[in-house]
């Protein structure tokens, strides 16, 4: 894990053009070694041209692969992408790269029949959603319920999440969210139902309060999901300026 001294140095430079820079305190690996990678790899599994990860495959390039982070995550994950979502543009493919023991992405109506034991938990917002935090506790004081072993988010757009909601596999699954949070998403989530967040902030958030249920702090052990978000945050960031981004409003609401 980078030292506070570390991660100044590694983002001083980038975060020249930037006023504020809203993942200062996060513990995420230095990335600059992506920046030494000018072409693309081919993927070892569809022989694709892709740039760091496949965003079919969901896995990492060879140029990468031994330099990225691994999370490892205290649950499963599955992300159900809507079929129109095209593949290339979802953060989702982020964690699926970081976390590959953990997380996985179906493309809907591939949906599997999930356990209705309380063990798998669907992220939505909603009036019958669960908060992560009250969910994990009242697992532990509850002996007929199990406990969480994987939650489900649907990365698609409002219209779409509908449709996702009616399957049949996904019916009587509990509702969880997490504490809302605005986003430092670079592209305009129209529709999306997790408070316009992009997937991965999503993921993150979540995990964030488990962690937080679960230690009584943040302990910064999920932080590295964030690492192909926080790298293209400031790709863009350094391409169109600080001035017309969100940076200034968002700086307080990263930890
Ligand atoms: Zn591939």
């Amino acid at each position: 894990m980078a030292s506070p001294l570390q991660r100044g140095i590694a983002y001083s430079s980038m975060a020249k053009n930037v006023k504020a820079d809203p993942f200062s305190k996060l513990e995420i690996k230095d990335d600059s070694f992506l920046n030494t990678i000018s072409g693309r790899d081919i993927c070892a599994n569809c022989y694709k041209s892709r740039k760091f990860y496949c965003y079919s495959c969901y896995i990492p390039t060879d140029s990468v692969k031994n330099l990225i982070p691994f999370v490892e995550l205290p649950f499963d994950v599955d992300v159900i992408k809507h079929p129109c979502e095209t593949d290339g543009k979802s953060t989702a493919v982020h964690a699926a790269v970081i976390a590959p023991n953990n997380v996985r992405i179906l493309t809907y109506p591939d949906v599997p029949d999930y356990q209705k034991d309380g063990s798998v938990a669907l992220v939505f917002p909603g009036k019958k959603s669960v908060p992560i935090k009250e969910y994990v506790k009242t697992s532990l004081n509850n002996s007929e319920r199990r406990s969480l072993n994987k939650v489900v988010f649907i990365d698609s757009t409002w219209n779409q999440t509908g449709g996702i909601l009616a399957h049949p596999n996904l019916q009587g699954l509990p509702f969880v969210t997490f504490e809302p949070r605005a986003s430092l998403f670079w592209r305009y989530q129209k529709g999306k139902p997790l408070c316009h967040l992009a997937t991965i902030e999503a993921i993150y958030y979540l995990f964030v309060d488990y962690g937080t249920a679960f230690d009584g702090y943040y302990n910064r052990q999920y932080d590295n999901i964030l690492f192909f978000f926080r790298y293209m945050y400031y790709k863009i960031h350094s391409i169109y300026g600080a001035e017309n981004l969100r940076v200034n409003q968002a700086k307080q609401l990263f930890y």
